[in-house]
């Protein structure tokens, strides 16, 4: 099975891919790259599975006759900005999809809410296209709460104000394997892995 991974951003594919080694062995993963690059693809469903449905329908129509095209769609949702910045999170601060932007506006519109009002969750939507058409959707959350400022510089996005639950330290400070063994991407990618193994894809 040889599966193409429909996004052009680097610390996501990284992530699959480390994923994808550890728990579905024999399965080619490769970027968007190995055929010509993601094709832009306008993000503008209003929902975490329709936009990732896009850009896996982009990417499936360049691929090989026997490839699968795997996208991912995620964000974070703030329980005290009913929801935002959720679908939008890369685009939050402005069009350029600036990490450091985006996060330092996340921090300015949460300046002075209190510790009990600041839960947040992680949202990954992963659609996976068999080179017959057929699609699957998976989805994985990872709840947790946003620190008053950044701390750490691992992961990327809003990882530094991050603190999943059951820890004390955002994923900006947590290790790359903590990070790989909770997060929302891990737990899409554990029913991904689920449904390959189980149907001998
Ligand atoms: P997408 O490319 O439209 O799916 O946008 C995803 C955006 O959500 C990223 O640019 C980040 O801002 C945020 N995001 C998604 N997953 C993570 C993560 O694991 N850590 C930090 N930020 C994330």
């Amino acid at each position: 099975m040889k599966l193409f991974l429909a996004s052009g951003n680097a610390h996501k594919v990284r992530e699959l891919q480390d994923l994808a080694r550890e728990t579905v062995p024999g399965v080619a993963i490769e970027s968007a790259k190995a055929v010509g690059g993601m094709p832009p693809v306008v993000e503008d469903t209003g929902t975490f599975v329709g936009n990732a449905r896009k850009k896996a329908r982009a990417l499936h129509a360049l691929l090989p006759p026997d490839g699968w095209a795997l996208a991912d769609d995620s964000g974070i949702c703030v329980d005290a900005l009913g929801g935002l910045p959720g679908v939008e999170s890369a685009y939050f601060a402005g069009p350029e999809g600036d990490d450091g932007a985006n996060l330092r506006k996340l921090v300015e519109k949460m300046r002075g809410v209190p510790r009990e009002q600041r839960g947040a969750h992680y949202v990954c939507v992963l659609v996976l296209i068999a080179p017959n058409g057929a699609e699957q959707v998976f989805r994985g959350e990872c709840h947790g709460r946003l620190l008053d400022d950044p701390v750490g510089s691992g992961g990327f996005g809003y990882d530094p104000l991050f603190v999943p639950e059951g820890f004390d330290r955002t994923f900006g400070l947590l290790s790359e394997e903590t990070k790989q063994a909770h997060s929302h991407r891990a737990r899409a990618w554990a029913e991904v892995a689920a449904w390959i193994n189980t149907s001998k894809a």
